[in-house]
């Protein structure tokens, strides 16, 4: 890689543009005091990336921006252009020209560019890391600077020296794992706080997930039983009801028959009793038979007193009031004997009656008979009985008619009473029947109602089984049984209750665990199971990933230290040569040494946690120096002359160079300290050094700008602008002055 040309556009006195291009590998610049030649050794600092302000002398941005002059008005933005040739590909970047370019404006505000394009400042830094151009600037020796590498600590001594040695790509890349290390401890700690955060929930989820499962379990167990328990209970009704069926059958055919029968029997029994007529017949043939016989007994009496009338007037005198005594006793024996006979029915005993009192009558009326037959004649009584006579005889046919008419009616009567008993009879043992049938149909409605109960429950179970198990169960009918249908239909109701009772308790056990959105949980409980399997991959990966950083860092550490280790014996080889060469003799050397660690931040822990520390990491490398001149017994940077010191960091300088050439070197007045011999040494060492790397001096000095190939006066005119001319050697010498 070679630097092709510097442009400085409004950059500090450089009020207009101006190219400066170096094709010679030693490129003086010359110039009066003031005119600007610092300012271009600054441009490159700035085109490289410079973040210090106090390295470019300035204090902000704005102090790098052509200020204006009386005549030329001041600039809103300074710019410096470096353009290399890249055919080596030194910076990584696939073209043979690469240009880096940095603008600063007056708010102020920088821009990076990379061939044009808009870069950040950390896309240059690495390109130009990787082309041992780093940021430490040891490359650019300002002006007063030459010795800085003497002054600074053993730490920034070692930074100057590590950017030397081109370890700073692996310095970046070291800081670059160390940042992501950082990040992914942060990430681990973030997600281990959302771990921590999410494990109670996840806690809780899980116990209730392993309740579902549970209530699942018996979800199931619960499912397995109804189905059994429905099945059985509707095989057992319909085979109960289908025997009902035909037991009621019968039994009800006969209640309807009975009921149509017993209609009628009632019927007929009505019918028969309305037969009264006949007993008022009855009756009424008693009564003129009961007023016959009073007629005739009064017919008898009658004819009784005529005979008597009629025996009188025939066979006794009328004698007043008085009977034979023979006559009377007749009368009394006769009397006496009637009364002393049995009576049999009431025929005889009307009949004697009827005799005593023919007897009786006639005896009175023997006694009376002188007075009482005065009026008469034997010829009216005959008649008198004649007519009687007869009418007796009417009287007694008449009874006789009677008397037969109702024995006829008592016999109808009697036969119709006979007839309606066989009715009633009938109707009793038909309503007993139908009474033994309905008791024994509403056995059977008892029956066939707790059936329907037994039924209605199915329903309701089914009904509560689907809630509780799911629809599925409604395909109870389809679920195997152990014996046939019939078999089960016959089986002990008591094991159905036990069924049941089994069910109601699992019922129970499936409330109590109390898991009403299950799904919910389930969902939730997936999701967090999958966040924190995430979580605990992303746990994994940054573990991993901070496992392979440690590595990497631990790698470039050893890397890093190698190549220093290396690196610093290289340069201790080359530093002693410079430095004898310089000093004609004496020794000089770096050494490693270690010092404490200046504190980081507690926030740049990588991790917080109590991680021991060893020796190791408590310190850090650094480097000191140690001369000793010839002859001369001191050693020791700090008791070295002005001289001493200048000659000491150039050796040093060109050391460092010389192990690890940089592209490129810029001496400002590097050499200003030295005397005439030692500015030929100088001299010389500068050409050994251009053989590596191109070389800019800015100078006064006669023997350097001999040394050069292209010599640029820089003048400043009137205007307060530098300006840039060609100038051969003597002419250069004439401006220098
Ligand atoms: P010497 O040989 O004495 O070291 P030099 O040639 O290196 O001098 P510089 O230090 O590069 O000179 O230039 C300093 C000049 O640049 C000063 O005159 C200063 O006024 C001028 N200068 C610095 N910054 C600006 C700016 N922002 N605008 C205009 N002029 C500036």
């Amino acid at each position: 890689m070679r630097l092709k040309s510097v442009e400085l556009s409004g950059f500090k006195s450089f009020a207009k543009k101006t190219p400066l291009s170096f094709e010679s590998s030693i490129t003086a610049v010359v110039g009066p005091n003031g005119s600007g030649k610092s300012n271009i050794a600054e441009s490159f600092r700035f085109a490289l990336g410079e973040q210090s302000m106090k390295s470019m002398r300035g204090k902000r941005g704005e102090d790098l921006i052509w200020n204006g002059s009386a005549q030329v008005p001041r600039g809103g933005r300074a710019s410096v252009k470096l353009v290399f040739d890249n055919r080596d590909r030194s910076l990584s970047l696939d073209f043979d020209e690469v240009s880096i370019e940095r603008v600063v404006h007056r708010d102020g505000g920088n821009d990076y560019l990379l061939n044009g394009s808009s870069v950040r400042l950390r896309d240059i830094a690495e390109l130009l890391a990787g082309a041992n151009i780093g940021a430490s600037g040891h490359h650019i020796i300002s002006q007063g600077e030459a010795d800085r590498i003497l002054s600074a600590g053993v730490r920034e001594r070692r930074e100057m020296i590590e950017d030397a040695l081109g370890l700073t790509a692996f310095l970046y890349k070291r800081e670059e794992a160390e940042r992501k290390l950082q990040k992914s401890a942060d990430n681990m700690k973030e997600v281990e706080a959302l771990r921590r955060e999410l494990a109670p929930h996840l806690k809780f989820l899980n116990s209730q997930v392993k309740k579902i499962e549970e209530a699942q379990s018996l979800r199931e167990e619960l499912k397995d039983r109804y189905l059994e328990y429905l099945k059985r209970e509707s095989v057992y009704l319909k085979f109960a009801e289908a025997t009902l069926g035909g037991e009621q059958e019968a039994p009800e055919g006969e209640h309807k028959e009975l009921d149509a029968r017993i209609v009628h029997l009632r019927e007929e029994l009505g019918r028969k009793r309305g037969g009264d007529h006949e007993t008022q017949e009855l009756i009424r043939l008693e009564q003129e038979g009961r007023t016959a016989a009073h007629r005739r007994q009064e017919i008898m009496r009658e004819l009784g007193r005529i005979e008597g009338s009629i025996a009188a007037h025939e066979a006794y005198v009328p004698q007043e009031g008085t009977i034979p005594v023979a006559e009377a006793r007749q009368f009394g024996e006769k009397v006496l004997s009637e009364l002393e006979l049995p009576f049999n029915d009431t025929n005889n005993f009307q009949q004697r009656v009827q005799a005593l009192i023919i007897l009786t009558a006639d005896f009175l009326r023997r006694i009376t008979q002188g007075s009482e037959r005065k009026g008469e004649s034997v010829t009216e009584l005959a008649s008198k009985k004649d007519s009687l006579e007869a009418e007796l005889r009417g009287l007694e046919a008449a009874e006789l008619q009677a008397v037969s008419a109702i024995a006829a009616l008592r016999l109808a009567i009697e036969s119709e009473k006979d007839a309606s008993r066989d009715a009633e009879r009938e109707l009793f043992a038909a309503m007993a029947r139908r009474s033994e049938l309905e008791s024994r149909l509403s056995q059977l409605r008892a029956r066939a109602e707790l059936l329907n109960r037994d039924r209605e429950s199915l329903v309701r179970n089914l009904a509560e089984a689907a809630a509780l198990v799911g629809r599925e169960i409604a395909d109870y009918e389809s679920h195997p049984l152990e014996e046939t249908n019939a078999e089960a239909a016959e089986e002990d109701r008591a094991r159905q209750a036990e069924r049941a009772r089994r069910i109601e308790r699992l019922k129970i056990k499936l409330e109590e665990s109390g898991l009403g959105s299950s799904s919910d949980v389930l969902r939730e409980h997936q999701e967090t199971t999958e966040r924190d399997a995430f979580l605990g991959r992303e746990l994994a990966d940054l573990e991993a990933s901070r496992v392979s950083l440690m590595h990497l860092i631990e790698e470039l550490t050893k890397t890093l230290e190698v190549r220093f280790g290396e690196g610093i014996e290289k340069i201790n080889k080359e530093f002693d040569a410079f430095f004898k060469l310089m000093f004609g003799g004496g020794a000089a050397s770096l050494q490693i040494v270690r010092e404490k660690k200046a504190r980081r931040g507690a926030s740049e822990e990588p991790f917080g946690e109590e991680e021991p520390q060893d020796g190791d990491s408590e310190t850090e490398q650094g480097i000191d120096l140690t001369v000793s001149l010839p002859h001369k017994r001191l050693k020791g940077i700090h008791m070295l002359s002005g001289g001493e010191r200048a000659l000491t960091s150039i050796a040093l300088i060109f050391a460092m160079s010389q192990v690890n050439p940089p592209p490129f070197l810029i001496l400002d007045e590097t050499e200003a300290a030295l005397d005439e011999a030692n500015s030929r040494r100088y001299g010389d060492m500068i050409e050994t050094l251009s053989k590596r790397s191109q070389l800019i001096v800015i100078t006064h000095n006669r023997e350097t700008m001999s040394r050069a190939g292209i010599l640029y006066g820089i003048t400043m005119g009137s205007d307060g602008a530098s300006k840039l001319l060609s100038v051969k050697f003597e002419e250069a010498v004439a401006v220098a002055k």
